[in-house]
């Protein structure tokens, strides 16, 4: 019989993953082409390179705080926890340009659609939670461009009546 796994808890042992021990399908400089289209018109698109250049786009292992969210949610039995979750993803707002509030597919909807994402929480503006235990920071960052990149997140909903 094989040996039956460790029993550990991914949320206290977890240690970002690094290539090749990764599961991501692809990784940032497999996109330095890629382009990620604007909402304004004639504003040049921009790319995955420029945006990470310039800081605008940024992946670092969540802090042991961030881990776990509580919510506390009135209407319910106390509080309960999200999470766990391994990345805080932030996009500046100099990435605003590349998606639309009311769109078809929110920006963190889009995020959760790639492989490899398990939950996202769009916690301010800028700043992202992210859980993908599997995923380095450069494969979440190929992720994040992919969702970027999703005509969905420009695209606007259904016209109002
Ligand atoms: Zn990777």
């Amino acid at each position: 019989m094989p040996p039956s796994p460790a029993r550990s808890s991914r949320t206290t042992d977890w240690t970002p993953p690094r290539r090749p021990d990764c599961s991501c399908p692809e990784h940032h400089d497999d996109l330095a082409e890629l382009v990620l289209p604007v909402t304004e018109p004639g504003d040049p698109p921009t790319t995955l390179p420029d945006l990470v250049a310039a800081n605008t786009l940024g992946v670092l292992p969540a802090e042991p705080r961030d881990r776990w969210l509580e919510v506390h949610d009135e209407s319910d039995s106390g509080p309960s926890r999200l999470g766990p979750f391994h990345w805080g993803l932030w996009l500046g707002d100099e990435a605003r340009s590349c998606y639309d509030d009311d769109s078809e597919r929110s920006l963190d909807q889009a995020l959760l659609d790639r492989p490899g994402v398990d939950r996202v929480e769009w916690m301010e503006r800028e700043e992202f939670l992210v859980g993908a235990p599997t995923l380095c920071a450069s494969g979440l960052l190929a992720a994040m461009a992919r969702a970027l990149a999703d005509p969905r997140v420009r695209a606007a909903g259904r016209p109002a009546a």
